[in-house]
This record gives C-alpha cells, structure tokens and sequence, in this order.
C-alpha cells in the first residue's frame, strides 16, 4: 500500500498539485521575492521522480515486518467496529492513530545521532517550496511514513478510506512545505499547517525538535514539542549538517562511516565542514548556526518576541 500506487497515478498527481501550487505560491507567497527557480531545485526534481521508488522498496518491508509482528494484537472486535464506521469516520480515526506513529518515528530520527544523518538530507532545504517537499531519503520517509499502512492494515480501515486519506496526505505533505501563507483558524490545532511545519524546519534553536506531527498537531501539544506561531514564519531554513546538493550524494551521505552526529552530539569527519551540536546537547549554545553573533541575536529577537506574543 503506498500513497499513489502508480507511476503515472504519481506523474498525474504531481502536475494536478503544481496547478493548483504554484498559483497559490504566486499569489499568497511567504516569502516574496522566492522564485521558483532556486538553488537545490534540480536535487528536488531528482527526488520527485525517482524518490518514490526508493521509499516504495523500503515501505514494503516495514509494512511487511511490522504486520506480521503485530497481526494478532488488534482484536477482531476491534476490527469489526472499524470496518462498521463510516468512511469520514475511518479517514479521521486513520490520521490521530497513524499520527501517533509518526511522531515517535520522526523523532526518533531527530534524537538517534545515526537516524538523524538520514533525515537531515529533508532538513537540509533552505527554500521551502511545494518541490522542496519531495526532498527525503527513502529510508526516512519509507519507515515514518509506513505507519499509516500498517495501522490501516491492522485495524482493517476499508481500502475507499485509506485512498482518500491517501491522496489528502500527498497533496497536504506539498502544501506545509509549499512557500503559501495561509492558515486555517481556529483548524491549526486539529491539522497541520504551513507555518507550523515551516516552524519544524527553521534552523534556529529555540525551534529545533518542535512539530513533530505530520498532520495532527495535537500529538506535539500532548508531548510538550509544539511550537504555534501562526502569526509569521522563521527567518532561516536548513542545517549545518555537510549534506551533499546532489541526488546520488545525499543519498549516499548517511552511509558515510565517521561523519554527522554521534550520540553524544560530538562530531567526527572533516573539520571543514562540521556541523555544530544542537541545542538540547549543547544548552549554553543560543544558536548552531556559521552565522555572525549580531545576526544571530537580532533574529532570535524578534523570533523570540513573536513567541511571546
Ligand atoms: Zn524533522
Ligand atoms: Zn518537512
């Protein structure tokens, strides 16, 4: 089960989303004056054709490993009550619970050092965009994104129910990262918005490990992680991780032996390029990134000022 099944369900997909995104991206930009044409866009093209294979192969067999572990532990009436819902009822019940799953998946590879090297290639955008979005390694978004399936199959969600879930979380994953201001009221507690994951992808400290969630935000609320500043977005995206602005290399770079994090947040591998420990490593550190002092507490200012709003 994956979230478009085929390559030209895929391709069809991609071109309705960026007529309705690029528009939206035109008219109520974040960020004015971001073109499309930007750097590390051949990268995301590269992952938006030829990523979903990848995340497919690695999808299969997590879903397949954790099916067969867990097969029994859901109750038949469980299931049976499941199956008897209504297919809105299935659709919102499959987003909470296979959330939850996500959650933990996504900061597990925030915390573990060898995950992080993984993730960090979807962290490494700087300029957030709908294409921007297809920036993740298979291995990351083949295990985080898996547990929609897994719940779907163990609880027995109807097939209509997970294809509507489905294409309702591709194109949401396009939207949150897509350069768009909007918000959705009083929603934004019940679903994820743009400025909330934008929130998860600024490199500044006081936002580092925040919004975990993929579509319900109130997991991160529940686990002390959300950070809600719908009234403006960050300053700055990316890492310092050294993470290569190629398809091939970026898909090499967490194999590297002795480079990015280790669990003790120190770092090994070429001192040119080595990025500096996050915050909850280092807590006398205000801010990880090569930026000048002044720069850095002028923009944690006004970030700090607008969370205390
Ligand atoms: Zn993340
Ligand atoms: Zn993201």
């Amino acid at each position: 089960m994956s979230f478009v099944d085929s390559n030209a369900d895929r391709l069809a997909f991609v071109v309705c989303a960026g007529l309705i995104l690029v528009p939206l991206e035109h008219l109520l930009p974040r960020r004015k004056g971001q073109t499309l044409r930007r750097a590390g866009l051949k990268l995301d093209i590269s992952y938006m054709l030829f990523g979903a294979l990848g995340t497919m192969l690695v999808s299969a067999g997590v879903i397949a490993l954790c099916v067969t572990l867990f097969a029994g532990l859901v109750p038949e009436a469980v299931r049976s009550l499941v199956r008897a819902q209504p297919v809105w009822a299935q659709v919102i019940a499959l987003i909470v619970v296979g959330d939850l799953y996500y959650y933990w998946a996504h900061r597990l590879f925030h915390t573990v050092p060898a995950l992080w090297k993984f993730h960090a290639v979807h962290h490494s955008i700087e300029e957030m965009d709908w294409v921007a979005a297809h920036r993740t390694h298979p291995v990351d978004t083949g295990i985080t994104n898996s547990g929609f399936a897994i719940v779907a199959l163990l609880f027995d969600v109807s097939a209509t129910a997970y294809a509507i879930f489905s294409l309702q979380f591709a194109f949401h994953s396009l939207l949150k990262h897509s350069n768009v201001a909007v918000g959705w009221g009083w929603l934004r507690w019940l679903y994820v918005t743009p400025t909330f994951h934008h929130w998860h992808h600024a490199n500044v400290a006081h936002a580092h490990d925040k919004n975990f969630a993929a579509q319900f935000p109130l997991w991160d609320r529940l686990f002390g992680t959300a950070l809600m500043m719908e009234s403006q977005g960050p300053a700055r995206y990316g890492v310092d991780d050294p993470v290569p602005m190629t398809f091939l290399g970026s898909l090499v770079f967490p194999f590297w032996s002795g480079r990015g994090r280790t669990a003790a947040g120190a770092v090994s591998g070429d001192p040119e390029h080595r990025p500096e420990q996050r915050p909850e490593h280092r807590p006398d550190m205000a801010d990880h990134s090569g930026r000048s002092d002044h720069a850095v507490g002028e923009a944690q200012a006004m970030e700090l000022a607008a969370l205390q709003a």
